[in-house]
Order: structure tokens, then C-alpha cells, then sequence
């Protein structure tokens, strides 16, 4: 099974509460204009942070992509989570 995260970035644009900062130092370094400060998160248009780039299901990068807060590292293509973010869109969940 294969998932190509560039082509896909549904995971990035599937709640306004997500992702959160969960420890110290998580989100420094990105730029303010990305950041949701009073609630400690990145910002969202809608569901999808403002900092993905591009179409979803198509092409997309993150313009933080060196800085991206830990839950963001942390968040595995294949794991049940993944597949459970790309059934809820539509796509399918075991492939690009
Ligand atoms: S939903 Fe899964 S495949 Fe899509 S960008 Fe996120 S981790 Fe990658
Ligand atoms: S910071 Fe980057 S990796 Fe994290 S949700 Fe936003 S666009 Fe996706």
C-alpha cells in the first residue's frame, strides 16, 4: 500500500482544531500569519490550515514544512487515522 502525502493533504484540512501545539517550543519559528495564537494552534481557513499549499487530491506541500508542529511530524500515511481522514473526504483510503 502506498500513500503519496503530496498528492493527497486531506489530513491538512480536516478540522479547524487541528493541529494543536503540545509542548514547549512546538510552533516556534512559524511565521505569524499562520498561527492561531489565542488557542494555541495553527490557523485555519475553514477546516484546512493556512499553511497547505496547492489543490487537495492533487498537489499539494506545507510552506512550514521545516517548522510543522510536532502533531503534524507525528501523524503517520497508512496509520488508521490517515485512512479514516481520506475515507470521511471521499477518497480512497487505501490508495492515491
Ligand atoms: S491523509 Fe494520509 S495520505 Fe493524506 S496527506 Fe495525510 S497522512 Fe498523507
Ligand atoms: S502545518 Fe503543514 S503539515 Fe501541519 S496541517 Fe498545516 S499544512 Fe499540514
Amino acid at each position: 500500500m502506498s500513500f503519496d502525502c503530496q498528492t493527497c493533504g486531506l489530513c491538512c484540512a480536516y478540522s479547524e482544531s487541528w493541529p494543536v501545539f503540545i509542548g514547549d517550543g512546538d510552533g516556534k519559528g512559524i511565521p505569524d500569519e499562520f498561527v492561531d495564537f489565542e488557542n494555541q494552534r495553527m490557523l485555519s481557513f475553514g477546516d484546512r490550515c493556512t499553511a497547505l499549499e496547492g489543490k487537495l487530491g492533487c498537489q499539494v506541500s506545507c510552506s512550514i514544512y521545516e517548522k510543522r508542529p510536532l502533531v503534524c511530524r507525528e501523524f503517520q500515511a497508512g496509520s488508521e487515522d490517515c485512512i479514516m481522514v481520506r475515507s470521511r473526504s471521499g477518497f480512497s483510503p487505501t490508495s492515491t
